[in-house]
């Protein structure tokens, strides 16, 4: 679904990547973790063509994004993408929020981009705040939202930056249910995050990310829970 070949990227004279070769198969969910700084961040931009890698080579569900000739508007509908802020649209109400690109981009009519949307809301446990907006939802249910909203796109990967991060911690384990609901649809997911549990229990790979590059990978049995290499154990050590 995802193949990275000898992903690099700079930042002027800052090498944030060097040397990333990443394949993540139809279904699987891939957790990446590492320090702050790792490049973790710039990786997911990168997957979706947000940031121009510098070198290197990205294809997602068989297109090749960094193909000079690449219809990225086109190649991003398979590929949703939800951040640590949710980003919604504060104007539109949460109905408003998941319907609009299914009629701007998808072209649908408003009655089956609301039918699709009303569902995707329910899935995730916010049916009854269609017209609400988004101000006035809690943290942990405007990320819900944004995961509906990026679900109507019906793409075909999933990235999540951090998901968790910007939320009490007592909305964190509503999002990562649903996070976890989706992962056993088999959709195909990359998910940046601190939260070790869940990568334990949902990943079914682990990669440690350190100045730019993979230090290790694995099952999350290997990389959490016996790491290789000391960088990787000292990062645990900080986030256990
Ligand atoms: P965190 O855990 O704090 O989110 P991260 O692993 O996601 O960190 P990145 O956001 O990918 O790290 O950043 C990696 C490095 O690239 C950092 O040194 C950061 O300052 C730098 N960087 C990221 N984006 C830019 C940018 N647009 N311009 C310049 N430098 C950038
Ligand atoms: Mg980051």
């Amino acid at each position: 679904m995802v193949s990275i070949k000898g992903l690099h990227k700079s930042f002027g004279d800052l090498e944030v990547l060097r040397g990333i070769d990443v394949d993540v198969r139809p279904g699987e969910v891939v957790c990446v973790i590492g320090p702050s700084g790792s490049g973790k961040s710039t990786l997911l931009r990168c997957v979706n063509l947000l940031e121009q890698p510098t070198a290197g080579e990205i294809r997602v569900a068989g297109d090749l994004l960094t193909h000079r000739d690449a219809d990225l508007d086109r190649a991003r509908r398979h590929i949703g993408m939800v951040f640590q802020q949710f980003n919604l649209f504060p104007h539109l109400s949460v109905l408003d929020n998941v319907t609009i690109a299914q009629r701007r981009v998808l072209k649908l009519g408003r009655a089956e981009a609301e039918e699709t949307a009303r569902g995707l809301l329910a899935s995730v446990g916010v049916g009854d705040k269609a017209g609400e907006y988004p101000a006035r939802l809690s943290g942990g249910q405007q990320q819900r939202v944004a995961i509906a909203r990026a679900l109507a796109m019906k793409p075909k990967l999933m990235l999540f930056d951090e998901p968790t991060s910007a939320l009490d911690p007592e909305l964190v384990g509503d999002v990562l249910n649903v996070m976890r609901d989706l992962a056993r649809t088999g959709m195909t997911m990359m998910v940046v995050t601190h939260e070790m549990a869940f990568a334990r229990e949902v990943a079914d790979r682990v990669i440690f990310m350190d100045g730019g590059v993979i230090v290790e990978e694995g099952t999350p049995g290997q990389v959490i829970g016996d790491p290789r290499h000391e960088r990787t154990r000292a990062f645990l050590r900080r986030v256990l």
